[in-house]
């Protein structure tokens, strides 16, 4: 019988394409009993569009993708803004929202533009982000991380990334880009959902 050093762990394929949405994640995840590879690492490694008509759907879809691609279990996740004012838009669509010319900050100012007097008590938004685990022998599983705030009037801190200097989180009474990352991971919807994963995968 091999000792426990010597024994091989099972792989963990994080299903992203992005080196640096993998390295968040796998900081976000931190101790699992597996032995984490990057999807962006695997010749011919693709992903879907995300496509599906919800957070999960994509989740899913990403994950099974890379599940198939490399024979390990695969970790997909979703995430989007849902502001109340606007029916819960960008939702599904929050990386797309303007259309493809806006880079982040267009995209922070077209929330800001929609958002143009409204109150703050009707500012109300949240993130959420949805991971999925799909892989061979094991039952898939959906876990959900959200994160309450509301959209500021204007965009404050230098930190984070997207939505970051426009997300007020009234609990730490400071937007999302002005936590430090370690503050971020503990309340962000990627870092509760992150969390849940990793019950799962310790359980
Ligand atoms: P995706 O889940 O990587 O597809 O992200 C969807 C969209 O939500 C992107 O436009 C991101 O900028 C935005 N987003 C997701 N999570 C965050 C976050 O933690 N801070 C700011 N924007 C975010």
């Amino acid at each position: 019988m091999p000792s426990g050093s010597s024994r091989s762990r099972a792989v963990l394929v994080l299903a992203t394409l992005n080196p640096a949405k993998g390295r968040e994640l796998l900081a976000l995840l931190g101790a699992v009993p597996f032995e984490i590879r990057l999807l962006a690492d695997v010749p011919g490694a693709r992903l879907p569009e995300e496509t599906g008509a919800t957070y999960a759907d994509n989740a899913l879809a990403k994950a099974r993708t890379a599940a198939e691609l490399t024979g390990a279990l695969a970790l997909g996740d979703d995430s989007g803004l849902e502001v109340d004012a606007l029916d819960g838009a960008p939702g599904l669509y929050t990386a797309r929202f303007g259309g493809p010319g806006l880079d982040d900050q267009g995209r922070r100012e077209l929330l800001l533009e929609r958002l143009r007097g409204v109150p703050p008590a009707r500012r109300t938004a949240r993130f959420r982000c949805v991971i999925a685990l799909a892989g061979p022998a094991r039952a898939e599983k959906v876990v959900e991380g959200v994160a309450e705030g509301v959209i500021a009037e204007a965009p404050r801190g230098s930190g984070g990334f997207g939505y970051d200097p426009v997300f007020f989180y009234p609990p730490l009474g400071r937007t999302f880009a002005e936590l430090s990352d370690e503050e971020k991971a503990r309340v962000s919807h990627r870092g509760l959902a992150l969390a849940a994963a990793r019950r799962l995968l310790t359980g």
